[in-house]
């Protein structure tokens, strides 16, 4: 059977996952990116997950289709590659996908990642995911896909959605060099600072053990650890109320991993600020919902989008 095989790059991590053609997560690989970590060495690190993979799912790679990269923008698309992204620390501009292309010996296709989760969740969804909705990921970085009439819109760049770096009413300094940005206060570390600001002791160093921590706590309704969560929510749900007024689209769908264990928490919050601050509600009630693809929904939307390529070519 054909197989196609997605690879998430985070800055902490990569996730890989192999797919049938139907869609369905075969294998899951997850690798550690070291802080500082080179260019060089994250390809390494993508080239084996891919290699690991299709030799643990023992199909012959004759028969997959193509790896799909989700990355954090900006993005060259003309040039496949990435433009100093400010989530992966120190890095230049890299051809990424020309690299990974040579490195590995199989096309590449690459994409921004919250454009790519929301393919994935279009693919996954069927009837479900049809017509129009804003996709949020949700994770070391804040970016949404924007799907309208069963299209993601990619803008005249390719770099639509960057909503993580829109300015959402603050002063915080952002790592992309900014002020004011929703990341600032929606990415993982921001609501890690935000708990650790809060007198919290996370026993975990990085942010990803820390806001696993955090998370756990809040479902299991620890006062602080919902505190500084639903404060988050509530900064995501006004950006996202703008960016429905403006769009007029009725489904918002959230995922990405840092909705892992708190799912509902932020979604209802989302939801109730979206309710109450989105223009023209009468007319048009706004849902807010979960993704149907959770954790891995970078690299399942990359895997899609060999899908994509392959069954839809542009
Ligand atoms: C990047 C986006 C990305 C998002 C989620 C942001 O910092 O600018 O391109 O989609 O993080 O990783
Ligand atoms: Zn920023």
């Amino acid at each position: 059977a054909y197989s196609s095989v997605g690879l998430h790059l985070d800055p902490e991590r990569i996730t890989g996952v192999l797919l049938d053609l139907a869609g369905g997560v075969r294998l899951r690989s997850h690798r550690r990116v070291p802080a500082g970590a080179t260019p060089s060495a994250v390809v390494g690190g993508l080239t084996r997950t891919f290699h690991q993979l299709v030799r643990r799912s023992g199909v012959d790679t004759a028969r997959v289709l193509g790896v799909g990269l989700a990355v954090p923008g900006p993005l060259d698309a003309a040039h496949r590659a990435v433009l100093e992204p400010p989530n992966l620390d120190g890095w230049p501009d890299v051809a990424l996908a020309d690299v990974l292309e040579e490195r590995a010996g199989i096309p590449v296709v690459m994409d921004n990642d919250a454009a790519a989760a929301a393919i994935g969740e279009r693919w996954a969804g069927g009837a479900e995911r049809a017509g129009s909705f804003v996709y949020v990921y949700l994770g070391s970085g804040v970016g949404i896909g924007v799907v309208l009439g069963d299209q993601v819109h990619r803008g005249v760049s390719n770099n639509a959605g960057e909503i993580g770096h829109v300015h959402s009413g603050g002063g915080r300094a952002c790592h992309c060099g900014r002020r004011g940005c929703l990341e600032a206060y929606c990415s993982t570390r921001a609501i890690v600072a935000a708990w650790r600001d809060a007198g919290a002791m996370p026993k975990g160093e990085s942010v990803a053990d820390a806001y696993d921590e955090l998370c756990r706590r809040a479902a299991d309704g620890d006062t602080a650890a919902v505190r500084v969560l639903r404060q988050a929510a509530t900064r995501l749900g006004q950006s996202l109320a703008s960016v429905v007024s403006v769009l007029d689209v009725d489904r918002v769908v959230l995922g990405g991993p840092a909705l892992r264990h708190v799912a509902e928490l932020v979604r209802d919050r989302v939801a109730k600020v979206v309710r109450d601050q989105v223009w023209a509600s009468r007319v048009r009630p706004v849902h807010v919902q979960t993704a149907l693809i959770g954790e891995d929904a970078g690299a399942v939307g990359a895997a899609s989008l060999v899908l994509d390529h392959t069954y839809s070519p542009r």
